[in-house]
């Protein structure tokens, strides 16, 4: 399967539209090649559910999501947990000038609870390091990371990533809920998005 992916992954993105349909000017051609097949994913999601569930075994938990990323993570993820669970979401709003601020909040008062925020993908940290901050100060029993993806090197602030599904290169990855200006995000896959689309729109 994973070698099928590989192979055929143009056919793949025609036949989910992104061959035939031009209205972005988006097509299979940007996509530098296949980083994880859906095999690769659904393998590594089952391991983190199996240690997550013994981890908080006895307990029940809070996953929060951050949108929009975290859409199929996240209900894989949930569902891969034998432990009890609550699920609520929270939205960013990045501005360059006034920085990163909360755009949706939680419904859920997690104070007192064992919260597991989940995040697609780690990059600087100064993301999750936001985060991180505002929900402390909510007074949660406790408080891990679980990140898909790790880009470990491009790290910036020390974040406590707890568990990490799989650390990838330095490159721009679509797929499986990440976007490129709201785009690829149904991919069953996850891939490098060619280094020349995203550079030349300043990204
Ligand atoms: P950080 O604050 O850690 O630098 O960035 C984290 C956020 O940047 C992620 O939540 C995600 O929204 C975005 N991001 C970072 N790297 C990538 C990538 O390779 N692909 C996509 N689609 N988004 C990314």
């Amino acid at each position: 399967i994973v070698l099928l992916y590989r192979k055929d992954y143009h056919e793949i993105l025609s036949r989910f539209g992104y061959g035939s349909v031009d209205i972005t000017s988006l097509r299979p051609d940007q996509i530098e090649r296949v980083l994880l097949s859906p095999a690769e994913i659904q393998r590594r999601v089952a391991e983190l559910g199996q240690q997550i569930s013994t981890d908080y075994a006895g307990e029940s938990l809070v996953l929060v999501g951050v949108l929009k990323g975290i859409t199929f993570f996240l209900a894989d993820l949930a569902r891969a947990i034998t432990r009890p669970l609550a699920i609520d979401y929270l939205q960013l709003s990045r501005d360059l000038r006034e920085g990163v601020a909360i755009r949706k909040d939680l419904d859920l008062d997690i104070r007192g609870k064992h919260v597991l925020l989940v995040e697609d993908i780690v990059n600087t940290g100064l993301t999750l390091d936001f985060i991180m901050r505002v929900l402390r100060e909510r007074e949660p029993a406790s408080l891990e990371v679980c990140a898909l993806l790790d880009k470990a090197e491009r790290r910036l602030v020390s974040v406590p990533v707890k568990y990490v599904g799989f650390t990838i290169p330095n490159e721009f990855v679509v797929g499986y809920g990440l976007d490129y200006r709201e785009l690829y995000r149904n991919l069953p896959f996850i891939c490098v998005l060619k280094r020349e689309v995203y550079e030349a729109n300043g990204n």
